[in-house]
């Protein structure tokens, strides 16, 4: 069964939250997840599916301004969070060292995990593609509960999607690197899911701008059936 993942990244309080489940179905035989910001996750949880949130970290509790911490999210009924998306690494200093803290602290609490890797578009022009990814992966740690994403940073947002047999190279890759299901990211939209997540090594999407609205995300998880 496909992975289907909505990441909301900064949008929707808890009354958009609400007004999204209302409007949002999702057919049988696909998994879904939402990805809410922290203060609408209490609101979210309430609701059919499995939640998530867009980032943990790696102590238990303390001097972290800012930060919230695993078992705050068990807590009030969160199921998993992201890890190390592309946003984070290229606007809040997170680093391969702080992205496998903060998986392996989510992961003993109990919570699945969506680590989130992909080089950006220098980096692909430079050849460093498979380097870049050998290196991100390594870090990630094992486990059962753990999914990893393949996010081309430069597919993120931009209206630019790796095509189908690009994506399927990389998620070729990374799986030879680690055994687990792995999400395509960058730009899906109803009209390019299902091609893209029928090309064999990709287990499903991470989904950001066409998540928001509930009717393009209900199509794309039409499109993983
Ligand atoms: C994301 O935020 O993980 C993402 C893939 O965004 P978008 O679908 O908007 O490119």
């Amino acid at each position: 069964m496909k992975l289907v993942a909505g990441n909301w990244k900064m949008f929707k309080g808890p009354t958009e939250t609400l007004a999204f489940f209302d409007a949002f179905e999702a057919p049988d035989g696909v998994e879904v997840v939402l990805c809410p910001p922290f203060v609408s996750l209490e609101a979210a949880v309430g609701e059919e599916w499995p939640i998530y949130a867009q980032n943990v970290h790696w102590a238990a509790e303390g001097a972290f301004t800012g930060e919230v911490a695993a078992a705050m999210l068990v807590e009030i009924g969160v199921q998993g969070t992201l890890v190390g998306h592309s946003e984070r690494r290229q606007h809040f200093g997170e680093t391969d060292d702080t992205v496998a803290r903060r998986a392996e602290a989510a992961l003993e609490a109990g919570l699945g995990v969506i680590a989130c890797v992909g080089e950006t578009e220098a980096e692909r022009e430079a050849g460093e593609t498979e380097g870049v990814l050998r290196r991100q992966v390594a870090v990630i740690p094992r486990h059962e509960q753990l999914v990893i994403a393949y996010e081309p940073v430069w597919a993120i947002g931009t209206g630019k999607t790796a095509t189908p047999q690009m994506a399927q190279q990389a998620h070729a890759l990374i799986k030879s690197l680690h055994p687990t299901r792995v999400l395509y990211g960058g730009s899906v939209k109803p009209e390019n899911a299902a091609e893209l997540m029928a090309q064999p090594d990709i287990d499903g999407a991470l989904v950001g701008g066409a998540s928001l609205d509930p009717a393009s995300f209900s199509a794309i998880c039409r499109a993983a059936v």
